[in-house]
């Protein structure tokens, strides 16, 4: 088992393939001109299933495969046919481009839910977003898995003045569609240009979806990171992750694994723990990981703890978010 010295047990890790992506989302890039990892320090696809396996030993019991887009990787299907081989509930976030081709792999890998980030319905304005002009590919493709009765859930980054006039849009197409819309607070990484003003908070979306809806809170599962919600008569359903305004540390059971191998016992954290390198020496990896976990702080990483409207996010010591694995 691994714990943190206030007792978390964390069984649950997050792996990203990749820091590259075919997408240039604006909150998840850093501003500057970005060189992608070079695959020869990305971890390879034995060795994420040698590293999967010891945190598997160790109790975990779900792994979400992440990136950047995880699915832009080559060699993706044999990775999620190796994990899916493991005694883990396996899953995956996408930017959801690459669905139609790897459904196979999906499936062979016993993936059967799939979070994809869509934070419009508006194709101009996701052209705006991602910079790529592939918003019917993505809709076609969340099509497709529902076709296939995988479970959707998408993720919507709400930001102020430029898509919180959707969230009505989003809820309406839960009424006739088995998917969960999961709407995320903006948070603030290394070079995102996140301001608190460009922030739509938890209370900000439940009092706009007030005005059109009755909801009904959902009980929370023990370590949701989300605050979920039903509306009568929908057959999909609602959720908050509210990490800037209500954060969910207290029962926080994640680790995460960048591309390159390190581990970040937090989101937030300002630290990581090379596993790569001694994996590669062949060295014992195991006390590695425990002493990370351990010295994991109490709430998002140690940082953050200003009200948000005080933040300075260029004090944050982080990584972008693509090269973290969200
Ligand atoms: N490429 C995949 C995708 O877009 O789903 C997986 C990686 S992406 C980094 C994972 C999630 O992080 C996405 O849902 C994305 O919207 C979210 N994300 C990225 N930057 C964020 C930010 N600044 N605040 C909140 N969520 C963010
Ligand atoms: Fe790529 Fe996902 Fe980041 Fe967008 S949110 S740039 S799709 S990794």
């Amino acid at each position: 088992m691994i714990t943190d010295s206030f007792g978390r047990v964390h069984d649950y890790l997050r792996i990203s393939l990749t820091d590259n992506c075919n997408f240039r989302c604006f909150y998840c890039m850093p501003e500057e001109e970005y060189d992608f990892t070079p695959a020869s320090r990305l971890m390879q696809t034995e060795e994420i299933v040698q590293l999967a396996k010891i945190f598997v030993e160790q109790g975990v019991k779900k792994i979400r495969l992440t990136g950047g887009e995880p699915l832009v990787r080559k060699d993706a299907a044999a990775i999620i046919t190796a994990l899916g081989k493991l005694p883990v509930e396996l899953v995956i976030t996408t930017n959801g481009t690459r669905i139609a081709e790897m459904l196979p792999a999906l499936i062979a890998g016993g993936i059967k839910t799939v979070n994809i980030s869509l934070d419009t319905l508006q194709p101009e304005k996701f052209l705006f977003i991602t910079r790529r002009d592939l918003f019917h590919q993505v809709r076609s493709n969340i099509e497709l898995l529902l076709h296939h009765k995988i479970t959707v859930k998408i993720n919507m980054v709400v930001m102020k003045g430029l898509n919180d006039n959707e969230i009505k849009d989003f809820i309406d197409w839960t009424k006739h569609n088995p998917i969960q819309i999961r709407f995320i607070e903006f948070m603030p990484f290394s070079g995102n240009k996140w301001t608190s003003n460009k922030m739509f908070s938890l209370n900000e979306i439940l009092a706009t979806i007030a005005k059109d809806f009755t909801m009904l809170p959902v009980k929370a599962a023990p370590h949701d990171t989300a605050k979920s919600f039903m509306i009568p008569g929908h057959e999909g359903s609602f959720a908050i992750i509210s990490t800037m305004t209500a954060p969910f540390c207290s029962t926080c059971n994640r680790m995460r694994l960048t591309a390159d191998g390190k581990l970040k016992n937090c989101l937030f954290s300002d630290g990581e723990t090379d596993l790569l390198s001694p994996l590669r020496n062949n060295q014992d990896i195991l006390p590695l990981i425990q002493s990370s976990i351990w010295s994991k702080k109490k709430e998002l990483g140690g940082q953050l703890i200003e009200h948000f409207e005080k933040l300075d996010a260029d004090s944050i010591k982080n990584r972008s978010m693509i090269t973290i694995g969200g």
